[in-house]
């Protein structure tokens, strides 16, 4: 049975990515959450079509001599136009593409399948396994593959970590998360994330910083901070 999904991105945060503020690996994760979730996708639609009615306004008391509005303004419409017959491609090939992880095949939201086609060798761990996927910024982007009965050593975040889950379940000290159902953890947030005993699971990454190792000898747990980033 499919679980309703329990955590969404905040309405500011869909509001930014409507307006296109985020960087682009957020946005990644939104998207991708998107993809999975009704919910969102008629909120971000709802979004969408209130920024375009702000958009008709603000054109009409613009006065006539504001060229660069305007030509702004023909420049995204040209874009706009330009970006529809690749759109429609895509959709009509209809190519779900999925992934090959631990003997495992997971179906990949739509968001992910262009990028995911050049991710990174998986490395091992434990039962773990994370391969990255190519960035534009800063921030690591991974897939990271948890199989069944399996522990995340305790960690806290020295920067934002934005967990989605693609398939399976994960559980913290927080909660349960389903397929779909996105993560976001700050700085000070310190979790144990787990996979239960009967079902392995898929999550999209997206840290800004390394995460921080808080049981053990520091030392000994470096390699999973580098393993992890
Ligand atoms: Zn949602």
């Amino acid at each position: 049975m499919a679980h309703a999904i329990k955590f969404h991105p905040s309405t500011a945060l869909l509001e930014q990515f409507a307006e296109g503020c985020l960087t682009a690996d957020v946005s990644l994760a939104l998207a991708a959450h998107i993809d999975l979730c009704p919910h969102c996708q008629q909120l971000s639609q709802d979004i969408t079509n209130d920024l375009a009615g702000q958009f008709v306004e603000q054109r009409v008391t613009t006065s006539s001599t504001d060229w660069d509005a305007m030509l702004n303004s023909v420049l995204a419409q040209t874009e706009q136009t330009s970006m529809k017959p690749i759109a429609n491609a895509v959709t009509s090939s209809n190519a779900l593409q999925s992934i090959m992880v631990s003997q495992r095949e997971f179906k990949l939201p739509r968001a992910l399948q262009r990028l995911s086609a050049s991710h990174g060798k998986w490395l091992h761990l434990g039962g773990i396994a994370t391969a990255t996927l190519p960035t534009s910024s800063d921030h690591h982007v991974s897939l990271l593959y948890i199989s069944k009965g399996t522990e995340v050593p305790q960690h806290t975040h020295l920067g934002l970590e934005m967990t989605l889950v693609l398939s399976g379940k994960i559980v913290d000290e927080n909660g349960e998360y389903h397929a779909g159902d996105l993560l976001i953890n700050s700085p000070d947030d310190t979790h144990t994330p787990r996979t239960l005993p009967d079902e392995d699971c898929l999550c999209l990454s997206v840290l800004s910083a390394p995460l921080q190792f808080k049981k053990g000898l520091t030392r000994l747990l470096n390699p999973l901070q580098q393993f992890f980033f």
